[in-house]
């Protein structure tokens, strides 16, 4: 069973309307610092509406993350306010991941097990997760000097897995130019965009190797001024994603070495990664292995797993730091309208948490 106080702080948490960018963020982040210095941390709220919270402790810090942020515009709750419907808290943001802040929290409140002196921790609390955390790179990165590992309370894989890899993605673009003409002139001096497009469309999802973990999605497509004129520009944009640090020069290449299909089209390319692939390490595979001890101790049996999705796991993992991610709480419908947690899930994952915070199994 889940106490009363923290569905009490799930609740509060979630009805601060908090999309990537606005004042609510400001304010969930205010209150997190105000949690994070009753617990006995010292919370500064810095730059961007991050929070930082040190405790002292023994050894090498730990880093724990989490992201304050959600995708849902304000004035959602409106219209999906928060509930409790049986096993389930329902309501904007509660999984991803305010349950996950939730789980941090109570996992912190948590005395440490006999024989176990907590180690050093840095809590890091982004406030742009969502849209790719470009303010909170320099605090990721100020966080993970010296750090002995990172847990990213980001969701669980269904039915309780955590994360030890996560795809590298990137957003390119790709703009095609052609010649107009008018549509009726025969033999025509135009050169279609779109058409141009559209075959370098089919090719690029030729580029995906499920077998390798290669995702590419040309997710919007766009072009032309009118159905009499031989459309002179069009352009897609392309999600690529990636398990592999190495794979990145190999896709970008095959990106831009694409050649044009008709004679007279030229090709454009602009864009970047944004996350970079977290990769399993020998480290992962410590944290993994002392959670998973962990995890027997209160009779559950831990599974891992890899993500599509990227996180700040991502970034702080290219810093060299062993990541374990997904330790937040059970649930589903993340960025959907079914967004729901487990209530059971989030004092069960933070006894988890915090016998891993004192024993995480890495030096
Ligand atoms: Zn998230």
């Amino acid at each position: 069973m889940i106490a009363s106080h923290l569905v009490g702080l799930l609740r509060d948490l979630v009805e601060i309307e908090s999309p990537t960018h606005t004042p609510g963020v400001r304010a969930a982040a205010e209150r997190m610092a105000q949690e994070l210095s009753a617990l006995g941390g010292a919370a500064t709220l810095l730059d961007g509406n991050h929070v930082r919270a040190d405790f002292p402790g023994a050894g090498a810090p730990l880093v724990l993350l989490g992201h304050t942020d959600t995708v849902w515009p304000v004035g959602t709750l409106a219209r999906l306010p928060f509930r409790v419907e049986g096993p389930r808290a329902l309501g904007p943001g509660v999984y991803d991941m305010k349950a996950g802040l939730v789980t941090m929290l109570a996992a912190l409140a948590e005395a440490p097990a006999a024989g176990h002196r907590r180690r050093a921790l840095r809590v890091l609390i982004t406030a742009d997760e969502e849209q790719g955390s470009i303010t909170a790179r320099p605090h990721i990165a100020d966080a993970a000097r010296g750090a002995a590992a990172a847990l990213v309370l980001e969701p669980c894989l269904p039915g309780g897995g955590v994360k030890v890899a996560r795809k590298g993605i990137g957003r390119f673009k790709l703009t095609v130019t052609g010649r107009a003409a008018h549509a009726g002139t025969q033999p025509s001096p135009g050169v279609s965009a779109i058409e141009e497009l559209a075959r370098q469309v089919v090719r690029l999802h030729g580029l995906a190797d499920a077998g390798r973990g290669i995702s590419v999605n040309v997710g919007v497509i766009g072009g032309g001024t009118a159905e009499n004129v031989i459309a002179e520009r069009a352009e897609a944009r392309v999600d690529v994603r990636i398990t592999r640090h190495d794979h990145a020069a190999e896709l970008e290449a095959a990106l831009r070495g694409l050649e044009p299909s008709l004679a007279g089209a030229r090709h454009e390319w602009s864009g970047e990664w944004t996350r970079p692939p977290l990769e399993a390490s020998a480290g992962s595979a410590l944290l993994f292995a002392a959670a998973a001890r962990h995890a027997r101790s209160l009779g559950l049996a831990l599974a891992q797993g890899g993500s599509g999705g990227g996180s700040d796991g991502n970034l702080i993992g290219a810093l060299g730091v062993p990541v374990l991610d997904g330790l937040g709480p059970d649930g589903g419908g993340a960025h959907a309208e079914t967004e729901h947690v487990l209530l059971a899930s989030i004092p069960q994952r933070a006894r988890l948490l915090a016998l891993l915070l004192a024993d995480p199994g890495v030096p």
